[in-house]
């Protein structure tokens, strides 16, 4: 016989379960906050599924600079071009969440780039850095770099480079991020995995999360380097190349008084300290997989190079780290050498890659450009919703208030990052004939003494 109560019960909760959204978005980092944010500002109904906390994963594991990343400038500058354009936007609308952070580039005797060349970098660098409000870059003597930094080693030092970087907290600032997201009507489900992404034949129709039903138009898939294994739920793929990062941490948060980019004791290689009210972070390491992030762990040969890095410049750096942090860079799938992969992004659309219309998968990029991933992602889920909604995360703060838009900036073209996304040498060769160049051109301005003077008190009356 038929419980007419216990169907109709049934039926209710199944209605109240099974809710419908424009737009699903499958995690919490940077990345799916920005979503979350853009598609909410634009007026969709959103909802978004973390498994754990705000911006737990990568992000929380980044070095939490919103930077244009100066090391790109060596084979791919469009890369760093394009981050530091978006960045000006991130430093516009988030800006009390960031701190102004001077970073001092020593140069020693011996060192693979000498004084000249990583000036020419710096030099470079500055081209780009008005775009994310940063400030040009200083040269300072060895007796300067001492006076500034007490501790660092004296012998072989040449002079130092000053370059200027924006800190923050990235994991507040994801959370701060999904606050002004729900603000604007998001639905946020933090602790809650996606089980699985719902079909509606062969289009993806929303996620299982959590024991709901979330219902969607458009599903997007913004799990940084988990994102192959959640496009899998679909039956879909995502290929990445995934490069695993240790940064050891020291509770006091100032242990150096400014951030320093050291040349590693594996030569060719750099590590950043960065002071922090975190504390004080020394690195990351940048190698391969695992392909599982959560199979990522930090090894003692990790722990060793680090502290041998570091030692090398501080004789009395002698403890260990209070804690270790690893997260993996959810880099795009791509040929070549893994010490020259671009850190670009895409829209993956997989109707067109695997047969699974509606789900979008935002990937690759770095924390420095979440917003115009996220911007670029919503443009493809708002094509697919037949929506015309224009973007609007670049004209509002994280608190609600307009902001005028920055400066029309030029911006690298779209097709050639492309292009040589899978083209690891031209990319190079295109970023090193730009640096001879300026090379050059660097040594002649030396020769004319047309230089900036080494300039102490200007450090001083900038970051005082
Ligand atoms: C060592 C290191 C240093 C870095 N330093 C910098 C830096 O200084 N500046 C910079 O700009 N970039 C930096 N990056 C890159 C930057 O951290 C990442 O590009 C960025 O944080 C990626 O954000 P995301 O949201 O895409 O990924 P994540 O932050 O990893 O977010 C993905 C989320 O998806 C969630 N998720 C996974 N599966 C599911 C599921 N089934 N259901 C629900 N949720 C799920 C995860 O829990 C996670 O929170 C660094 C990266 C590393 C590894």
């Amino acid at each position: 016989m038929l419980d007419f109560n216990n169907s109709f019960r049934a039926a209710a909760l199944a209605t109240i379960a099974a809710v419908s959204y424009d737009l699903v978005v499958i995690g919490g980092g940077v990345t799916g906050a920005g979503v979350a944010r853009d598609a909410a500002l634009r007026g969709l109904k959103v909802a978004l599924v973390e498994r754990g906390e705000a911006g737990g994963g990568t992000t929380a594991a980044s070095t939490h600079l919103i930077h244009g990343g100066v090391r790109y400038l060596l084979y791919d500058r469009l890369t760093t071009h394009a981050t530091c354009w978006d960045s000006g936007h991130i430093v516009r609308t988030a800006g009390a969440a960031l701190t102004r952070l001077p970073i001092l580039w020593p140069v020693y005797r011996g060192h693979s780039r000498g004084l000249e060349t990583v000036e020419t970098l710096l030099e470079e660098y500055d081209r780009f850095q008005t775009m994310k409000y940063g400030l040009p870059h200083l040269r300072l003597t060895p007796e300067a770099c001492l006076r500034l930094v007490p501790g660092l080693k004296a012998e072989g030092l040449r002079g130092g480079l000053v370059f200027d970087e924006w800190w923050v907290d990235a994991q507040a600032l994801a959370a701060r991020v999904l606050d002004s997201a729900r603000a604007a009507g998001a639905e946020i489900l933090l602790r809650t995995p996606a089980e699985a992404i719902l079909r509606d034949g062969a289009r993806a129709s929303g996620v299982r999360a959590g024991g709901r039903e979330l219902r969607a138009r458009v599903t997007i898939n913004a799990a940084g380097p988990w994102a192959d294994r959640v496009a899998r739920l679909a039956g879909a793929s995502l290929p990445l190349r995934l490069m695993k990062g240790t940064h050891l941490i020291w509770n006091d948060p100032r242990r150096v008084p400014v951030g320093l980019l050291l040349e590693a004791a594996d030569r060719g290689r750099y590590v950043f300290v960065v002071p922090s009210p975190l504390g004080t972070w020394v690195g990351p390491t940048d190698l391969p997989g695992p392909d599982d992030p959560d199979a990522a762990r930090t090894t003692p040969e990790e722990v060793r190079s680090l502290l041998d890095s570091v030692r090398l410049y501080f004789a009395d750096w002698r403890d260990g780290p209070d804690r270790t942090i690893v997260g993996s860079r959810p880099i795009l799938g791509q040929p070549g050498d893994e010490k020259l992969l671009s850190r670009d992004f895409a829209v993956f659309d997989h109707g067109v890659r695997d047969g699974v219309p509606d789900l979008l998968t935002i990937g690759g990029g770095k924390m420095s450009d979440f917003r115009v991933m996220a911007e670029a992602a919503v443009d493809a889920a708002c094509a697919r919703l037949g929506v015309r909604a224009a973007c609007a995360t670049h004209l509002t703060a994280l608190d609600g208030t307009p902001v005028g838009a920055i400066p029309d900036w030029p911006r690298p073209s779209p097709a050639l990052k492309r292009f040589l996304r899978e083209r690891p040498r031209l990319r190079e060769a295109h970023a090193l004939a730009h640096l001879g160049g300026a090379f050059a051109a660097h040594l002649a301005r030396r020769a004319a003494g047309l230089c900036p003077p080494r300039d102490e008190d200007a450090f001083r009356r900038r970051y005082a």
